[in-house]
């Protein structure tokens, strides 16, 4: 047999991106099924921005571009975060890539030897763990309670950190909680950082999905000077519902953000063009867009963590951000449905596609075997039909 690289032979497909196949997979054979399973709005991409990329295309704007991407979008990215976190970014501290995801991969490349670790709250975005360990690092996680929000601890953080701990990765809307940071737990994590010199990779891509009126915030909103040791992670896939499009930045300390792009550039070069231009359209456009997306998944998640807590056994957190509803079904595992034993959330969510026409995501994913995730960027209707099939699900197992 043909012989694989080490690094690869533990690494598994992303079961989000794998569920979210799957289930586009039975709709297309006409399979009525609810996908709460994908990490995407449900919005098409609004119009102005599709425009920009029609005429970039129109005007032969086909061609490579800078490594880290063109010098008007580095701006508009400069100008964004410079309204929303107060900060002052220069353009060779930005970086462009082929969504936020490369973006953290290039950050993993740059940063990490191997043996290097970084510390991941539980639960996390499932993709943080291999990008740290294709990069040689060892992920170390940190456990959070739910009845505590799933908020860090910073005494339990300070005694995670070890003599190869290298940085700590922040996600704040929380994908899969929806939890957001408080300003006293971002001081708290600050006062980590800069006591044991680690770096913060701080992940914003749900930013500005946010539920309680108030603007972004990151840990640079409460330390500012913390900037030296701060890489920020963002993009347009979850703000401009733009995710095939695949376009994300980091914007960080000079030297980080250059080892970043030479790793960009030995690997993919520049992100697509046309679609830099669809991002740059996206950020210096009108931002009603953004507002009204955001208004309708506060609706929905309204709806979906009433009728969840709703449920008999069903604990679900209330979201403040993002679009995922992180539901604790533990109380069902040891349950039957005739010969079938529900032992674990990935039990419980292949009973949910087969017996309720449900995709979503088991929390073993995220790092919590209690939990289910649903998300909730699809219309009222379909969460509706939706949890009535949950609901009779739930009820037929003993
Ligand atoms: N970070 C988090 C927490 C996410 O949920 C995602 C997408 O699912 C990403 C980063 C990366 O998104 P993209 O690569 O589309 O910019």
């Amino acid at each position: 047999p043909l012989r694989l690289a080490q690094r690869v032979t533990s690494l598994k497909p992303s079961p989000t991106l794998t569920i979210n196949a799957k289930a586009k997979h039975l709709k297309a054979q006409g399979v009525d099924l609810a996908n709460l399973s994908a990490g995407e709005p449900d919005f098409d991409t609004p119009e102005h921005i599709k425009e920009a990329a029609v005429k970039a295309i129109r005007d032969g704007f086909t061609k490579y571009t800078p490594v880290g991407g063109i010098p008007e979008l580095k701006e508009a990215v400069i100008a964004r975060l410079a309204e929303d976190y107060a900060v002052t970014y220069r353009p060779e501290q930005i970086l462009v890539s082929t969504g936020g995801k490369q973006a953290l991969y290039n950050i993993a490349q740059a940063l990490l030897d191997p043996g290097d670790e970084v510390i991941i709250p539980v639960p996390y975005w499932v993709s943080y763990p291999p990008i740290v360990e294709l990069a040689g690092g060892v992920p170390r996680y940190l456990e959070t309670r739910a009845e505590a929000g799933f908020d860090i601890d910073p005494a339990a953080l300070e005694a995670l950190v070890g003599p190869r701990t290298r940085a700590i990765i922040l996600n704040s809307p929380s994908n899969p909680t929806g939890c957001v940071y408080s300003r006293a737990t971002l001081a708290a994590v600050a006062r980590v950082a800069a006591a044991h010199g680690l770096v913060v990779i701080s992940d914003d891509i749900y930013d500005r999905i946010r539920f309680d009126g108030r603007p972004p915030e990151n840990i640079l909103s409460v330390a500012p000077d913390l900037a030296d040791r701060v890489v920020l992670v963002n993009g347009v896939s979850k703000t401009y519902a733009m995710t095939g499009w695949r376009i994300g930045y980091m914007a960080g300390p000079e030297a980080l953000v250059k080892a970043a792009t030479r790793v960009q550039g030995q690997s993919t070069s520049n992100p697509n063009s046309i679609a830099q231009m669809a991002a740059l359209a996206a950020l210096t456009g009108p931002q009603e867009c953004v507002d009204r997306m955001t208004a309708a998944f506060r609706e929905r998640r309204d709806f979906i963590t009433r009728r969840l807590n709703a449920l008999p056994g069903v604990t679900c957190p209330e979201p403040m951000g993002a679009f995922y509803a992180f539901a604790d079904l533990s109380a069902y595992h040891g349950a039957r449905a005739g010969d079938r034993a529900i032992g674990d959330s990935l039990a419980m969510t292949d009973y949910l596609l087969d017996e309720a026409r449900i995709a979503s995501v088991p929390g073993v994913a995220f790092g919590d075997d209690r939990f289910v995730r649903f998300s909730y960027a699809s219309d009222l209707a379909t969460l509706e039909a939706a949890l009535a099939r949950l609901e009779a699900a739930l009820g037929r197992l003993t």
